[in-house]
């Protein structure tokens, strides 16, 4: 059976005890930027806050596109979220590459270079990704200035969050 015919199982199961006030309209308190990596999923317990107070906009990286710009925007002026976690982490499997090397590796192992270049925010240095970060969402004028934007890396052999802090 394939993972997610498994999870469909589960689903039925879950939805036996599924309580409809989940249902209603979120209100989340923080939005938390963060990598796609499986190790990051656990936040309510990484940050101590129930699911409901979180709203999470994975990427890999993560990276700060214009998708999550619109995200953030959505989350602190439609959804009611008070502040903002840029959450980058050491060992990240998008510093292992570069878009180019992953648009050569694809292209030449799947015989097809069509989708070149494909963007993937490839990068080298979570502080510096969670700098750059801050900045962008920091000056984004949709963003009220009275949200906190703060970015921070998840260190994988602690689990502790150091906060970086963006240029002076
Ligand atoms: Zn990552």
């Amino acid at each position: 059976m394939s993972i997610i015919d498994r999870a469909l199982e589960a689903n039925r199961k879950y939805a036996k005890g599924y309580d409809p006030a989940l249902g209603k309209r979120p209100a989340p308190k923080l939005a938390v930027v963060t990598c796609m990596d499986p190790r990051l999923s656990d936040l309510p317990a990484i940050l101590g806050l129930p699911h409901a107070d979180l709203d999470v906009i994975r990427t890999g990286g993560p990276a700060v596109t214009e998708d999550v710009l619109s995200e953030l925007v959505v989350s602190t002026q439609v959804l009611g979220s008070r502040e903002i976690l840029l959450l980058n982490h050491t060992g990240c499997g998008f510093t292992t590459f570069t878009d180019a090397e992953l648009n050569a590796k694809l292209s030449a192992s799947t015989g097809d270079a069509s989708p070149a270049p494909m963007r993937f925010f490839s990068f080298k240095d979570p502080e510096e990704n969670a700098r750059e970060q801050i900045g962008m969402v920091r000056s984004h004028p949709w963003i009220a200035k009275d949200v906190p934007v703060r970015g921070f890396v998840f260190d994988m052999a602690t689990g502790l969050l150091k906060e970086v802090h963006a240029r002076a």
